[in-house]
């Protein structure tokens, strides 16, 4: 029997290992998904050898630290440094992410996106953007720290801290920081967040299973929004896809996995 797990630090949320043990279960897979409370990122690769993992999620904060730990990192995760998806392959870890193409999944029912505001600089902003920017996207970006966007002046694309932010006129505003996660913050000051929402059509939030205080102001404004929970089926059937090894189908995978978010 196959083991995987998700890591991450908060962990308790996660809605992984019921998404992927649903697909298992369902589609006679000898595998079972569980969880594991990570304080430490330094210590991701002895832990996934020492619980005897076929594979892993990787979960805030350490999507860094799991590119670090691979020996070998294939795709877009390359590109961004960031590591959601972790494979065993014989006695090595392979890095992956899932994640950039699982949002593109959850937003390919807005239309004419083509000037995007990203709020935060952590991993998922930059796996987003790098994204974003593949496919010829105008990118925003606003974080609260100055240190975490050194990497998007890098890239072409407009970054701002709080004190410095220019306002445009965005067709989606996506927040990509953990506020809202496991508090009632908001991304941004208030009166910040006020103004970005006078000027964008559409608002989506990484985080799901809650309506964040930010979706919440989108709401009230009768703005189009959706939560992070089809990102997370994107980023899931694309993960799952690589624990199994092409052994399930795609859209098996999908449709089973899709049973879980009634559950
Ligand atoms: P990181 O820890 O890499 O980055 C966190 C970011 O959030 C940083 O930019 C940080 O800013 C900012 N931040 C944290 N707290 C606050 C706050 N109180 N106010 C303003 N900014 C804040 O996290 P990830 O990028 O890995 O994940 C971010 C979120 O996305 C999480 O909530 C995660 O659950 C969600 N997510 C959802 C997915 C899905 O499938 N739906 C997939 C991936 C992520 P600073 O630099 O100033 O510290």
């Amino acid at each position: 029997m196959q083991l995987f797990s998700i890591f991450g630090n908060p962990v308790s949320h996660s809605r992984s290992p019921l998404m992927h043990n649903c697909v298992f279960k369902n589609l006679n897979y000898e595998a079972c998904y569980t969880r594991t409370h990570l304080l430490d990122g330094d210590k991701l690769k002895e832990t996934f050898f020492a619980l005897g993992l076929s594979g892993a999620n990787v979960t805030v904060p350490h999507k860094e630290a799991a590119f670090n730990a691979c020996d070998e990192v294939r795709g877009f995760a390359k590109k961004v440094g960031v590591v959601n998806t972790l494979v065993e392959e014989k006695g090595k870890l392979i890095g992956y992410n899932t994640d950039a193409d699982g949002f593109m999944y959850a937003i390919s029912e807005f239309k004419n996106i083509k000037n995007i505001l990203v709020l935060g600089a952590g991993g998922t902003a930059k796996a987003l953007v790098s994204r974003f920017l593949e496919d010829d996207l105008q990118v925003s970006v606003l974080n609260r720290s100055a240190s975490r966007l050194e990497y998007f002046q890098t890239l072409d694309c407009k970054s701002f801290t709080w004190d410095d932010f220019k306002i445009q006129k965005y067709d989606l505003v996506v927040n990509t920081t953990s506020a809202g996660l496991k508090d009632e913050n908001l991304p941004a000051p208030q009166n910040l967040i006020e103004q970005i929402l006078q000027h964008t059509n559409y608002v989506a939030d990484a985080i799901y299973g809650k309506l964040t205080p930010f979706l919440k102001m989108a709401k009230n404004r009768n703005i189009t929004f959706k939560d992070g929970a089809d990102m997370l089926l994107g980023q899931g059937v694309l993960a799952n896809e690589l624990f199994v090894n092409n052994v399930l189908k795609k859209e098996d995978i999908k449709r089973e996995m899709q049973k879980s978010f009634k559950l």
